[in-house]
């Protein structure tokens, strides 16, 4: 296929598939305005955003890289695992995120049930902020208590309700990050594990997890996201060079749901050769 050059890439990006709040064509127009010339859409536990993304890579001039953020889980701990073109008619990939979104929407709707004895909250005032089939998460949660009026924005409403460590947080089933890395490559995926060095959304799993990864089939470490710190960049630099699995660099742009902008990290076009080259669906360009 063609490499696009000299070209400024951002591989892990939301829409309102899941909790981003762009629709997939928003986003694509969106990464355009910011000069880029490839996104991958990554929404939560699910392909659903892909064709209409892919519909506006023609008018947008931007090429599209289809890919899905996995929830997982390693001894009790949440990892978020990247996967990149992989199959979508994959069953038993399917089936991980059809049963991840239904262990969110349960998970959310007991949350809801629990905040909703000291706030003013519904269920549907949660439904009412999350698109049709749209990955339900604790931001759309958080979207419903901003309207409700309960806190000002997003950050606030993670920072005093939404916490883990708060009394309102419900966890929710995940497969085993092991396994899924392993069955992401059999669905011809490419595995890249998401900010793992992000400590302040909960505990991080140690650098002996993330090596024991590397035999399973994992590609690459996500360093450059801007819930890492430099030290944390440059510890998990050396490390992936002594595991010989690639870095990458992306925004986890949600719209106007985070102060992530798109392109404010981006990976290196080798690296995302090699994506190219090891996963087993197209780039699709304009
Ligand atoms: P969940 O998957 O339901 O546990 O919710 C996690 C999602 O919430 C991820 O997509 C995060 O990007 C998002 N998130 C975490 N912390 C914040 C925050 N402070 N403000 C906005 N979104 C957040
Ligand atoms: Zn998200
Ligand atoms: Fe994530
Ligand atoms: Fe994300």
């Amino acid at each position: 296929m063609d490499i696009v050059r000299g070209v400024s890439i951002d591989l892990h990006t939301h829409s309102l598939e899941s909790d981003g709040t762009d629709t997939p064509r928003e986003l694509m127009h969106a990464a355009a305005q910011a000069g880029l010339s490839v996104i991958a859409l990554t929404d939560h536990d699910t392909t659903g955003g892909w064709d209409e993304a892919a519909a506006a890579v023609s008018e947008t001039g931007v090429a599209l890289v289809r890919g899905t953020e996995i929830s997982t889980n390693h001894q009790g701990i949440s990892v978020h695992l990247l996967s990149y073109l992989h199959d979508p008619g994959n069953t038993e990939l399917t089936e991980v995120f059809e049963r991840s979104r239904r262990f969110r929407d349960t998970r959310a709707r007991r949350m809801v049930k629990k905040i909703g004895a000291d706030y003013d909250l519904k269920w549907k005032d949660v439904e009412q902020q999350a698109s049709e089939g749209a990955t339900i998460g604790r931001p759309h949660i958080a979207d419903a208590l901003v309207q409700r009026g309960h806190v000002a924005d997003r950050t606030e409403a993670f920072a005093e309700i939404l916490t883990p460590s708060g009394p309102y947080y419900v966890r929710y089933e995940s497969p085993d990050l092991t396994e899924t890395v392993a069955l992401v490559r059999s669905a011809g995926g490419v595995p890249v594990v998401a900010h793992v060095r992000a400590s302040a959304r909960g505990r991080v799993i140690s650098d002996e997890a993330i090596a024991s990864l590397v035999e399973h089939g994992l590609a690459g470490i996500e360093v450059d996201h801007r819930d890492h710190t430099e030290a944390d960049r440059q510890h998990l630099r050396h490390f992936a060079r002594e595991l010989g699995v690639f870095t990458t660099g992306s925004s986890d742009y949600h719209g106007t749901g985070k102060p992530n902008r798109l392109g404010e990290n981006t990976t290196p076009q080798e690296v995302f050769e090699q994506i190219v080259a090891a996963g087993s669906l197209n780039v699709v360009t304009p």
